[in-house]
């Protein structure tokens, strides 16, 4: 009897033993399975679901058009992206939402065509690390301020993300004469470099790049780049001396808006999800 006891006793203590050794491997297990792979780490729906709203968004608000795209970094994989197939956005379901790698090729395209220009997408994010999510758009209100001299200022505090400053990406210094597109990494790795530190660079000829620290900030970025243009302007063609937010006023506004960017999300995406 006592042996059986001991025998049994000691199973449980070996048991238990293996148990405090194992469970940690158990629970990087899946993160190793996905180093090995390279790809195909599982992604929060809630996180997909949020990247889908964000093309609807866009597009709902007039930023996006048939055009444009928007990329979050992966979750899990910060080396990698997660972008939709080549797709109108505002027609953008979970279902069409790829996986990029760090070459810009989707890990399992399940035969479906991607954008030309991802490479905006997967060089931005590899120069920029505080960058989780990049838009893509031919904003037309932001489309004059590319081709023009006048650069694009902050008109308000909502705004006041571009008092950092809005550089110009001129194509034709990085590669003369194109079609304009943004299709290979050498043209992204220009791009990004005129970005440089900043939330927003203008694209002449084209449209912008925004990029924010979350899908929500890069879209708010996004809509307030297009309306800021509008009313900036709007403002130039009064003919009048022009004010704008001073480069501290914008970085203080910005921190603000910032924390208060849940809430033209939530009802931007209750606007763009209805009936979806
Ligand atoms: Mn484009």
């Amino acid at each position: 009897m006592q042996d059986t006891k001991r025998t049994g006793s000691s199973q449980v203590l070996i048991t238990r033993i293996l148990v405090a050794v194992l469970w940690p491997v158990w629970l990087i297990s899946p993160i190793l399975a996905q180093a090995q792979s390279g790809s195909g780490a599982t992604v929060d729906p809630a996180v997909i679901e949020d990247l889908v709203a964000a093309n609807r968004i866009l597009a709902d608000q007039g930023v996006l058009d048939g055009f444009g795209h928007v990329s979050i970094r992966h979750p899990a994989n910060p080396a990698h992206l997660l972008m939709s197939r080549s797709l109108a956005p505002a027609l953008t379901t979970a279902a069409d939402i790829l996986e990029y790698g760090p070459d810009c090729n989707a890990v399992d395209d399940r035969g479906r065509a991607s954008f030309l220009e991802r490479f905006i997408h997967c060089e931005v994010y590899k120069a920029r690390p505080d960058v989780k999510c990049v838009v893509h758009t031919h904003s037309p209100g932001v489309v004059p301020f590319a081709a023009s001299t006048v650069p694009l200022r902050p008109m308000y505090h909502v705004a006041g993300f571009l008092a950092a400053g809005v550089p110009v990406f001129e194509i034709r210094k990085a590669a003369g004469m194109t079609n304009m597109l943004i299709a290979n990494a050498a043209l992204g790795k220009a791009l990004a470099e005129t970005l440089g530190d900043k939330p927003v660079v203008l694209m002449r000829g084209h449209g912008n790049v925004v990029v924010g620290p979350s899908v929500q900030t890069a879209v708010f970025r996004a809509v307030y780049t297009e309306i800021n243009a509008r009313l900036q302007t709007q403002a130039l063609a009064l003919g009048g001396a022009v004010t704008y937010l001073e480069p501290e006023e914008g970085a203080k506004a910005d921190i603000i808006q910032q924390q208060v960017v849940m809430r033209p999300w939530e009802l931007w995406k209750a606007k763009a999800m209805a009936g979806k």
